[in-house]
């Protein structure tokens, strides 16, 4: 066979991968939004099903021997990059045994559902079963797929492909001495009137409202739709087919504002691949850890600045005239940047999230690494949020059930979230060298600025090298903490009026 029918026999598949990932995509959206209550069983069935079938697909020897010649022969660079990437997914998942990879796909379906459970009754010991099922299929599956003596490597190397616990566990370090003594100075600092306490914000008012921030962001809603789930998260089929949710609470609109901000970040990248790499491994972020600076981007080093609202603010007001008529920017600025050691993580402000993330990362290490017994994980959360935030979580929904991931079986998501802030800020920093009429055109609601200027640089190169690389091309420099800790400190240091020089 020519070459090039390898590389067209290996492309045809490549594209039939990508179409069940997809398909698997939507039954996953759909279990998260509108799902009936019964189906949840035939959906576990149906999920692991098509996950067996994507995996046999993947591992079937014939893709092994087109990749070898594709390898040898493959000149264009965008072709080598395919290459690369699928050869990196491949070769893990042909460690892994398909009998592991359906008990996962049921587990998981298994954790959502005693996670559920869990949070109705408001305590844990629901899901402890599904989660220690989930800890041993994780441990079982970084033993296939290999690793030096840290199961967490294998399995973080998923979300943030070529990141080390041995790497990671230093920068969350930094991270938390910088960041403790940060929250001490200024908790309680923006306190004042909440402008948002006994107000009601009408859920249909707020909806039109996140609806039309996502037209003024630029995500493309005949590509992609907007749902409602109880944990919002990006999720789809294509980038052509992007499908964000948003939380609305009718007592405050930050979840439903933030959380659209937030996910729209996710879904411009989405949205942002180049169609030539559609339906091909190249049409991916190269880790979470860029996904989420997209995300935590526009939520908060846009979402909370000032110049946003001066142009958004009106707005806001004219929609919620009762609540925020007479409430003046400045106060609502200050309410949306208020520094509070609060238990929720996806509500937590700029310098205590990632104090969360620290807390979930030692828990879930400890948890893989057998150091600490799934039983005990209530009240080591507990234990771990006063030593850190000092506060105790009221039940185990406001501490070890608030996330989504551990029903999932996701262990090694979360510091993607805090690799998410520090590229962010390194990010925005670039955009700001590059782009001097960034801040004045954000303040007009002119934000293609920066949205082009982020399609350009990350969105459009999709998973062509790593993401440090990608980061290290636009910024000059790789994964850092003091852009991150500089905006933290200008930030606060223009809203408090005092000067932030804790050490870095
Ligand atoms: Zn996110």
């Amino acid at each position: 066979m020519q070459t090039s029918s390898q590389l067209d026999a290996l492309r045809a598949r490549i594209h039939e991968l990508k179409d069940l990932g997809g398909i698997i995509g939507l039954l996953n959206w759909d279990q998260e939004t509108y799902l009936p209550d019964k189906a949840g069983p035939a959906r576990a069935a149906q999920l692991s099903t098509l996950q067996g079938l994507y995996h046999q697909r993947l591992v079937a020897p014939e893709v092994g021997e087109w990749l070898e010649l594709a390898e040898r022969e493959a000149a264009a660079a965008d072709d080598r990059s395919m290459l690369r990437v699928f050869r990196h997914e491949r070769d893990r998942a042909v460690k892994v045994p398909e009998r592991l990879v359906r008990a996962l796909a049921e587990a998981q379906s298994d954790g959502l559902a005693g996670w559920r459970e869990a949070r109705a009754a408001r305590r844990f010991a629901p899901f402890q079963p599904a989660l220690e099922r989930l800890l041993a299929l994780r441990r079982e599956q970084a033993d296939a797929i290999g690793h030096g003596g840290e199961r967490y490597d294998a399995l973080l190397d998923h979300y943030e492909p070529g990141m080390t616990t041995a790497r990671l566990l230093p920068v969350l370090e930094r991270l938390r001495a910088s960041l403790v003594p940060l929250v001490e100075r200024l908790d309680g600092t923006l306190d004042g009137a909440d402008p948002f306490a006994g107000q009601t914000f009408d859920p249909e008012v707020q909806w039109r409202f996140t609806v039309e921030l996502l037209g003024l962001l630029g995500f493309d809603l005949q590509a992609g739709r907007q749902d409602r789930s109880i944990h919002p998260f990006t999720g789809g089929t294509h980038p052509t087919d992007v499908r964000l949710t948003t939380r609305i609470d009718a007592a405050n609109p930050c979840p439903a504002l933030f959380g659209t901000l937030h996910e729209c970040g996710h879904g411009l990248y989405e949205q942002g691949f180049l169609p030539e790499h559609h339906r091909t491994p190249l049409a991916a972020a190269p880790s979470m850890g860029l996904h989420e600076s997209q995300s935590r981007l526009w939520e908060n080093l846009i979402g909370r600045s000032l110049p946003f609202w001066r142009f958004l603010y009106p707005r806001l007001q004219a929609a919620f005239p009762a609540a925020l008529g007479r409430v003046p920017l400045e106060s609502f600025h200050r309410a949306i940047n208020r520094v509070r050691r609060s238990p929720i993580r996806v509500e937590a402000d700029e310098v205590t999230y990632n104090l969360h993330i620290v807390l979930r990362t030692t828990l879930e290490l400890r948890l893989l690494r057998g150091d600490l017994a799934v039983a005990d994980l209530p009240e080591a959360w507990n234990a771990a949020m006063v030593a850190t935030l000092g506060i105790r979580p009221r039940d185990d929904v406001e501490g070890v059930l608030q996330d989504i991931h551990w029903a999932w079986g996701e262990l090694g998501y979360f510091p993607t979230y805090s690799l998410g802030n520090l590229y962010a800020a390194s990010l925005l920093h670039a955009a700001e060298r590059a782009l001097p009429a960034l801040w004045s055109d954000v303040e007009r609601g002119q934000l293609g600025t920066l949205r082009e200027w982020l399609r350009r640089e990350v969105h459009q190169q999709g998973f062509r090298t790593s993401a440090e690389d990608r980061v290290r091309t636009i910024t000059g420099q790789g994964l850092t903490d003091a852009d991150f800790l500089e905006y933290l400190r200008a930030k606060y240091r223009a809203l408090t009026g005092r000067v932030l020089t804790t050490s870095s």
